[in-house]
């Protein structure tokens, strides 16, 4: 009986158990979690196995753990084997025949170790002393035993190193600590299986064989890391992926990252890992990631626009491991965007310029084209505004018919291009004393309507006089043919609202009072009432 041994035996079972249970838990989330749990659970149960082997108990339960150990041996070969295999290609999985074989070996040794036929397990096992210590001798099939399960767990050793040099550098630590859980039980156990030294100080090294395990797994986040299965997904994307420690050091960056990077600036080096990344990427986005922005477009180089995102990265205590920065060319995007807003840009344009010719079009279809004064169609409703407006007011309207008088001998001594001259003067002549609310208009061939609301008809009369006196005062030019003087006659009418007249029957009367003035010589303004009195 070793007491101090067989408590160190007990120690390591406990921590292999408890890692290996930890493991399990994470089993959903990693293919790696399911390896290292059987792994742990397997050292667990060498351990345990050989705390029985070195404490004082009957020779049968000694020689039954002699033989029970191999189970425990089996699933730690296998477990190893397995998490090495995952951990360096994160899509392998076991085959049938493969886990079968991993079962199947254990169960024909544990079978050897309790039967040992011919001898050829173990050459002598027996007890010695009191309380018995078990001695034995190992046999060629002992030797053919070890020597199966070092060959399996060669095979991943050699992968994980493989793989390990090919890993950025933030992810070494998690396969070396992975490595010397899974070798330094092998380094231990091989002298003594295969030279016969003494095995007391085996859980010392299955101890530590478990810390790595766990350090690997809880510390360095390999479970939450290494399944990301990371050649798969990260270079496989199409978006640069860059990651940076807090120092600002490059951690990572994927295959579509290096090819940006050698698009944008064809002397980027080959080996990235470790340089600053301001140097790569520039300050720009340094200074953005500096400030915390986590998204923008920033024009990396002329005309190549890149969509940057940046996560944080934090450990459980939520310390800052560093950070992800994740890059989209949107070049073709943002030409497109800036396309769009030109076409927008120049629709609106063209929007204003229709809204502008249209209006132009409704302001021109109310005007009358030799004079540019409102036409008769315009004058009509705003004449009906007018009486409205003035009914709702009690205010009169008055309004004033004119007509150029002999206009056709104008026509007939001067031509009738001199015609439209006089015409265009007698519009300016007019139009010139129009006043606030007044609205004049060509109401035919050579007769003008004034509309003029709050007037009587004795203000109507007097404005009617100013404008024959304005006119007749003023000789109109006719090119070539010296001047033309011409003389207007009016009616003026105008209604209080309360006698129910619209625009038409107004216009009649002032009509018929141009018509007086017609008659009673012409060069003159008659008002209504004269006419027909009411
Ligand atoms: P009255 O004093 O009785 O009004 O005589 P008048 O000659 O002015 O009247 P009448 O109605 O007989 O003739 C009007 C003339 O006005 C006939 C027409 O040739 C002329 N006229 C009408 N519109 C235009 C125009 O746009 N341009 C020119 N040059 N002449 C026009
Ligand atoms: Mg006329
Ligand atoms: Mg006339």
């Amino acid at each position: 009986m070793q007491e101090p041994l067989v408590s160190l035996f007990l120690l390591s079972s406990v921590v292999s158990a408890g890692t290996a249970l930890l493991a399990w838990r994470h089993r959903r989330s990693s293919p790696a979690a399911t390896a290292l749990a059987v792994a742990m659970l397997g050292l667990a149960w060498w351990s345990g196995s050989q705390a029985v082997l070195h404490s004082a108990l009957p020779y049968a339960v000694l020689r039954t753990a002699l033989a029970l150990v191999f189970v425990g041996v089996g699933g730690a070969v296998a477990g190893f084997y397995c998490l090495g295999r995952v951990v360096a290609a994160p899509d392998w999985r076991p085959t049938r025949r493969l886990a079968a074989l991993l079962c199947l070996e254990p169960a024909c040794t544990v079978a050897l170790g309790f039967l040992n036929p011919g001898s050829l397990f173990y050459r002598s096992v027996a007890a010695v002393g009191d309380p018995p210590v078990i001695e034995r001798e190992i046999g060629p099939l002992y030797l053919a035993h070890a020597a199966f399960c070092y060959a399996l767990l060669v095979w991943p050793v050699v992968a994980l190193v493989r793989h390990r040099r090919q890993l950025p550098a933030a992810y070494r630590p998690q396969v070396t600590s992975l490595l010397l859980a899974s070798t330094i039980p092998m380094a231990v156990e091989l002298p003594a299986v295969l030279l016969g030294f003494p095995d007391d100080y085996t859980p010392v090294v299955f101890v530590l064989s478990g810390l790595a395990a766990s350090w690997a797994v809880f510390r360095q986040g390999l479970l939450r890391l290494v399944p990301v299965a990371r050649d798969l997904v990260v270079d496989t994307v199409t978006d640069a992926i860059l990651v940076i420690d807090p120092l600002g050091r490059v951690l990572d960056i994927n295959a579509s990252g290096l090819a940006l990077l050698r698009r944008l600036r064809p002397s980027t080096p080959d080996r990235l890992i470790g340089l600053p990344a301001v140097e790569l990427i520039g300050p720009t986005v340094v200074g953005e990631l500096d400030r915390g922005q986590l998204r923008d477009v920033v024009e990396a180089a002329p005309g190549c626009y890149l969509d940057f995102r940046i996560s944080l990265l934090h450990d459980a205590r939520g310390r800052q491991l560093g950070r992800v920065v994740v890059a989209r060319d949107v070049s073709e995007q943002h030409a497109q965007q800036l396309a769009l807003e030109a076409a927008n840009a120049s629709l609106e344009a063209q929007l204003a310029e229709i809204d502008r010719l249209r209006a132009r079009l409704a302001e021109e279809a109310t005007r009358d084209s030799l004079t540019g004064l409102h036409n008769r169609r315009y004058l009509v409703r705003a004449l009906d505004r007018a009486l409205s407006a003035g009914r709702a007011a009690g205010r009169p309207v008055a309004v004033v018919l004119i007509d150029v008088d002999h206009f056709k001998r104008v026509n007939d001594t001067y031509g009738h291009g001199a015609g439209d001259r006089a015409l265009k003067a007698v519009a300016r002549i007019l139009q010139s004393s129009l006043r606030r609310g007044e609205t004049l208009a060509r109401y035919g061939g050579e007769e003008f309507v004034l509309v003029i609301p709050g007037a009587t008809l004795d203000t109507a009369v007097a404005r009617a006089e100013a404008l024959r006196g304005a006119c007749a005062a003023q000789p109109l030019r006719t090119r070539g043919d010296g001047a033309v003087r011409v003389t207007l006659s009016a009616g003026v009418a105008v209604t209080d609202g309360s006698d129910g007249r619209t625009a038409s029957t107004l216009l009649d009367s002032a009509d018929t009072a141009l018509y007086a003035a017609k008659a009673e010589g012409r060069d003159r303004v008659i008002a209504e009432r004269l006419t027909a009195p009411r």
